[in-house]
């Protein structure tokens, strides 16, 4: 949870560079040039759309800006302090990921006590089986246009460096690595993508939503496909349903495109699912995002969890359980307590 998000000057100079060009350009066009460059939000984009609209320095249509001549620095200045002052009033407000999101659809306790109050957590011993696959993926993914001609000497790099990395901590040899990177290699063909970026950081500053797909994949359609990896699902329960729908969320939010699926694989059992996102998801994330806001300024400890057998699917994964039980414990205390008194 972030209380405040930064754009640095440096970030908007960036944009107002893409923007600076003369001739067309469709807003896809735009928007990928925004991701190229690292840019987590495409809000800002679409406030100085309206500004450089209004002061007739484009003519746009449904998806095409044309322009006619370059800013000039003058001008420019004025872009950069119209967004700066705009942002000011906009980035003070909560921003939540969308894993916090599906911790509070899980239990409102559970996040009140890990991301509000910071209590006292007890974690398994780390794994770090998923981190090798995730950052191997990462590393592949960021190589694959320049070296994907010769998939046996990036696999064997990509491998060796992150093996490296984690030697001594993983039991996970230079070949189960090479496979895995094999396998993506085959989806990214099958799936005949025509741009695809990993683990980009994206924000809706509108929503106050911050989102890490895995993988964005936009296929030859320009259907922006969100792909997520983890390591063992065996089925898709409503928790990581909810998460997916938060990814979904945001990544809409950046390409202001409607997203209709979330693929995930799961590396373990070699497992492609596919998450159909409905408007129903949509409304779930808005009311989420509400009730947590909403949740917070009560300022007092939340119930348990309310889902059907929470106490055999959510608790037994739970960091703060040992937490939760002390207060459950206090709450006993204090009505046997009283009961007592009343007697
Ligand atoms: S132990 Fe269960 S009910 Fe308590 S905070 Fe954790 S998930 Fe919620």
């Amino acid at each position: 949870m972030k209380l405040k998000i930064e754009i640095s000057e440096k970030d908007l100079e960036k944009i107002i560079d893409i923007l600076n060009f003369v001739g067309r350009k469709t807003i896809d066009e735009i928007i990928l040039e925004l991701l190229n460059n690292e840019i987590y939000t495409s809000d800002i984009l679409f406030l100085l759309l309206q500004k450089l609209s209004r002061d007739e320095k484009i003519i746009s249509n449904a998806n095409e800006i044309q322009k006619n001549e370059l800013f000039s620095e003058e001008y420019k200045r004025e872009l950069i302090e119209y967004a700066k002052n705009k942002l000011n009033k906009l980035t003070k407000k909560i921003f939540l990921t969308s894993l916090e999101i599906s911790k509070f659809f899980q239990c409102q306790r559970r996040f009140f006590l890990e991301k509000v109050v910071h209590s006292k957590q007890k974690k398994e011993q780390k794994s770090y089986e998923g981190e090798v696959f995730h950052k191997s993926i990462s590393e592949f993914i960021k190589n694959y246009n320049k070296y994907s001609y010769n998939l046996d000497i990036l696999t064997s790099l990509v491998s060796e460096n992150i093996l490296e990395k984690y030697r001594g901590k993983v039991r996970i040899s230079n070949d189960d690595v090479r496979k895995m990177l094999f396998s993506i290699d085959s989806l990214i063909k099958r799936l005949n993508l025509k741009y695809i970026v990993s683990e980009p950081l994206l924000v809706s500053i509108k929503y106050g939503i911050i989102g890490t797909p895995d993988i964005i994949a936009i296929t030859q359609d320009n259907e922006i496909l969100p792909i997520e990896i983890k390591t063992n699902v065996k089925r898709i329960k409503r928790g990581l349903k909810v998460q997916l729908a938060g990814e979904a969320f945001v990544v809409e939010a950046y390409f202001r495109k409607e997203i209709r699926e979330v693929m995930l694989l799961s590396l373990n059992n070699r497992r492609i699912f596919k998450v159909k996102i409905t408007d129903d998801d949509r409304k779930l994330i808005l009311n989420l995002l509400r009730s947590i806001k909403k949740s917070l300024f009560l300022r007092k400890i939340p119930p348990t969890s309310s889902l059907p057998n929470f106490r055999r699917v959510v608790c037994p994964y739970c960091h703060v359980k040992e937490v939760c039980d002390f207060i459950e414990e206090i709450g006993k205390t204090i009505k046997t307590e009283m009961f007592k008194k009343n007697q």
